[in-house]
């Protein structure tokens, strides 16, 4: 049988009886988009951050756009991201019509803010950070140095990590989740939310999901379509009771891959003081990446790689490289994604390791 990094299948499968039963529950409805589930679901979303406001929106990617356009940022403005980020982060911004500004990352594999301190100027006018793998970045940091600019907060691989046990979204001015169906919560199919404690930007953002429509169906300002689907609400409230529990098992398998490969020349994801790393992805690093990844490709593992070009790399964002990058590129090089998610059992696990020890063995 095949080991996948991820494997939305296995929990979908677990989960049919209740998904078939959402499935009609839905069917028989007479609402299909922003309904009750979806009300219940900024409710469930609310408690879970313990936040004021939260909105259910299509994707992570129109979270992120929606979050800047109610900072109505005029068009030479720019926005500092990580170059070491779903492709995503990068689209949303330059979809805004503003200018990216990509800068290096720390050994966290996320934002470094040193750098970010030298390329803050009178032009930033939004931060993006990003919890890169489900691991925190170093927000207390980037607060001080970021001083009054908004700071939206992607954490679309984050979702139940946290600092010194605040949950991670709760730091910036907003922050966009992604439902995407390899996510820690995940939707069958696009899904996303927005969530914030400033109400002003919560009522802007609200208008902003359906074309700009008041109480009355009336336009009054520029908006898009961003609904969240009533099928893919039920099939999130369903999952959200399960997902600090699916956490600590994703957290119970990267310790164990920690210590039966600790004496390899493998470098394990390098965590910030008192954080939850929520491991939407368990990342190494490794000198010759390529090749551990075929051989275990061969012995019907497959790992992944996030990310192999990062966005100061691709043809789009070359031009908005705005720092050395060297850490991004070394880790580019050797950050390999091994399989981590809650149903993966744990004859599966040993085999990977096993694997894993039985390359560097013959190698
Ligand atoms: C998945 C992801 C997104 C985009 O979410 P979609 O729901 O796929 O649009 C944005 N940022 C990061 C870091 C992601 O991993």
């Amino acid at each position: 049988m095949k080991i996948f990094f991820a494997n939305p299948k296995a929990q979908n499968i677990l989960l049919n009886k209740k998904l078939k039963k959402i499935f009609n529950n839905v069917i028989s409805q007479n609402n299909y988009v922003l309904g009750n589930e979806n009300i219940k679901f900024e409710s469930n979303l609310k408690k879970y951050f313990n936040i004021k406001y939260a909105l259910g929106v299509n994707s992570g990617t129109d979270a992120l756009k929606i979050a800047l356009k109610s900072l109505n940022l005029k068009k030479n403005s720019e926005v500092i991201i990580p170059s070491l980020t779903a492709t995503a982060t990068g689209s949303a911004v330059l979809e805004s019509g503003v200018k990216p500004v990509i800068i290096d990352v720390d050994k966290t594999g996320n934002m470094d803010p040193a750098i970010l301190k030298k390329k803050i100027s009178t032009k930033t006018k939004a931060v993006i950070v990003v919890h890169l793998h489900g691991n925190p970045a170093n927000i207390y940091e980037i607060k001080k140095v970021v001083k009054s600019i908004p700071i939206i907060e992607d954490c679309a691989q984050s979702m139940g990590s946290s600092i010194n046990k605040k949950r991670v979204g709760t730091f910036g001015e907003i922050s966009c989740l992604s439902f995407y169906p390899t996510k820690n919560l995940a939707a069958i199919g696009d899904g996303g939310a927005i969530i914030t404690n400033n109400f002003s930007l919560f009522k802007k953002m609200k208008l902003i999901r359906q074309y700009g429509w008041d109480d009355k169906r009336v336009s009054v300002e520029q908006g898009y379509n961003s609904r969240l689907d009533e099928v893919q609400a039920a099939i999130l409230n369903l999952k959200i009771k399960f997902l600090n529990q699916n956490n600590l098992l994703r957290n119970k398998i990267a310790k164990k891959y920690m210590k039966s490969l600790k004496n390899l020349p493998i470098v394990f994801p390098q965590t910030l003081k008192n954080t939850f790393h929520a491991y939407h992805l368990f990342v190494i690093q490794i000198k010759q990446r390529d090749k551990l990844m075929n051989y275990l490709k061969s012995k019907k593992i497959f790992p992944s790689i996030h990310y192999r070009v990062p966005l100061h790399k691709m043809p789009t964002f070359k031009k908005y490289k705005g720092s050395n990058m060297k850490q991004s590129n070394e880790m580019s090089n050797k950050m390999l994604s091994l399989p981590i998610y809650p149903e993966l059992t744990l004859s599966q696990q040993t085999k990977v390791i096993n694997t894993i020890k039985k390359y560097f063995k013959t190698k």
